[in-house]
């Protein structure tokens, strides 16, 4: 008996001491600079929950843990090695995908395991089958999304709301059987078992009807979302498997999740309510015709420009990401710098195709942090730059946000680029961002167009200054 409480109690403390890093874990993770160490921090804190877990044998066996261990420690070291930093989005909506999936499991698992259930056992299994569901399904159409294995469009059909209105009551009607679990209905006999496979079915379908009507360009909030509901998946399968780390960790991910859907709501000006259900709103056309002509420049002739510089703002986006340039935009920067100019880098937090993909990008290349400038700051005084170098970024720096009414990105907040004094555009061609729309800045009297892959164009200019 004795034996019995010391064990809980060296479970229990573990448990607090994990959620207790996986806290500060958090914490950590907040700013660039102290974010591996928070890394590594909740890493430590998830190995103690597994460890002490294997303790508790009530849960699983010891041997099946260590399989799963070892079997999750060499997907994940294969992934991180051979997953490209571009396709990182994709990989983060998988792993969202796959939580919810574990969840689903655990939730089917509990039902099939035991006989007598509480009421409330079965309230918190049907909650973490259902949300467990609908992150796996929608997550996978999230990331056909993003891959362009579908259409990145919003997908809509004649009467997708009503038949959407039908499927949340057909769900509830699924949630009553199978938490009253009743055997005969209307003369009807209900085998349980059919009831759990049909709510299975249900969230899976749910899933897939949440996020295929959500066009791309919103992509990164609904990920976000996703990872939201991935972890509050976990928290509802640990209220069914009475696992209080369980609860606590997939609290935090539910909490944080929410947290930064809102802010990256905020950086595009949006709602959530608009960015879920504005594939079914009806699109205003915009009037404003671009105007002006598209000047290109050739990177030497861009050289003389940048010697004279002052003080250069460089807004990097997706297609640096695409050149892998930010090694060269480094070097560039070093010389820029041994010239007197002051350089600064615009982050926009939607810029590329995940939260913070600039900033892994830039700290790659050993960019300092000092350096990095968030959209509201660098806005302030972007008029004072002498050259503000967009290096393969596009929507971020639409000014159609401002400006043009009726545009799809009319009203989200964009880094002011047109507003230097001279603004240095490096990409391939004219092909739109990852909005699909056309870019009045290109046009402006003040803006020239260097094509070319970013990291050639920059290898140009570092040349020029060599020499
Ligand atoms: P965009 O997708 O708007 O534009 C990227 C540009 O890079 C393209 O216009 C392309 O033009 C250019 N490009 C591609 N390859 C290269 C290359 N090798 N060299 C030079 N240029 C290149 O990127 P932004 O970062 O401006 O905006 C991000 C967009 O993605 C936003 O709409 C955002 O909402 C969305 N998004 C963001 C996510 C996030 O979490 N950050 C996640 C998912 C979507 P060209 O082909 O002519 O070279």
């Amino acid at each position: 008996m004795i034996e019995t409480t010391t064990t809980d109690l060296i479970i229990n403390f573990s448990y607090v001491l994990a959620a207790a890093l996986f806290i500060f874990g958090l914490k950590l993770l907040g700013h660039p600079s102290s974010a591996r160490k928070g890394n590594l921090l909740s890493a430590i804190a998830m190995l103690i929950a597994i460890v002490v877990t294997m303790f508790d044998n009530n849960i699983v066996s010891f041997q099946m843990i260590a399989i799963a261990m070892l079997a999750g420690s060499i997907l994940g070291v294969l992934a991180a090695r051979l997953i490209a930093m571009t396709a990182m989005p994709e990989m983060v909506s998988l792993l969202n995908g796959i939580g919810g999936l574990a969840s689903l499991f655990v939730a089917w698992a509990t039902v099939e395991a035991n006989s007598e259930f509480s009421v409330f056992t079965m309230i918190v299994t049907f909650l973490a089958l259902l949300i467990g569901g609908v992150t796996f399904s929608g997550s996978l159409i999230a990331w056909a999304k993003l891959s362009e294995r579908i259409t990145g469009r919003s997908v809509t059909f004649a009467g997708q709301a009503v038949f959407n209105s039908l499927l949340v009551l057909v769900i509830i009607f699924a949630a009553y059987l199978f938490v009253a679990q009743p055997t005969m209905l209307a003369g009807v006999n209900i085998d349980f078992n059919m009831v759990l496979y049909t709510a299975m079915g249900l969230a899976l379908l749910f899933g897939i009807m949440l996020v295929l009507p959500i066009g791309g360009a919103d992509m990164p909030v609904v990920i976000s979302l996703l990872n939201s509901y991935s972890g509050l998946a976990a928290c509802a399968a640990g209220f069914a498997l009475h696992n209080n780390i369980l609860i606590v960790a997939g609290s935090l991910v539910g909490a944080s999740g929410i947290i930064l859907t809102n802010i990256m709501c905020k950086a595009m000006n949006r709602s959530l309510t608009n960015v879920l259900f504005s594939g079914f709103m009806p699109v205003t056309k915009t009037d404003m015709v671009i105007e002006g002509e598209v000047k290109p420049l050739s990177a030497e002739d861009a050289y003389y420009v940048l010697e004279a510089a002052q003080s250069v703002v460089v807004i990097p986006g997706y297609g640096m990401a695409v050149a892998q340039a930010q090694h060269a935009m480094k070097e560039l920067q070093q010389l820029l710098e041994e010239n007197g100019a002051e350089v600064a880098y615009a982050i926009h937090p939607v810029a590329g195709r995940m939260p913070g993909h600039m900033n892994v990008l830039l700290a790659e290349a050993d960019v300092s942090y000092e350096q990095l400038f968030e959209m509201d700051e660098i806005n302030k005084r972007i008029q004072n730059f002498d050259v503000a170098m967009v290096i393969g970024a596009n929507d971020v720096v639409n000014p159609a946000a401002r400006e043009m009414k009726g545009s799809p990105i009319y009203g989200m907040p964009v880094i002011n680029a047109d507003l230097a004094k001279n603004v240095f555009v490096l990409k391939r061609g004219m092909a739109s961002g990852f909005a699909g729309i056309d870019n009045p800045l290109f046009f402006k009297p003040n803006c020239r167009m260097i094509f070319g892959d970013a990291k050639e164009t920059l290898g140009h200019m570092i040349r020029q200054f060599s020499d």
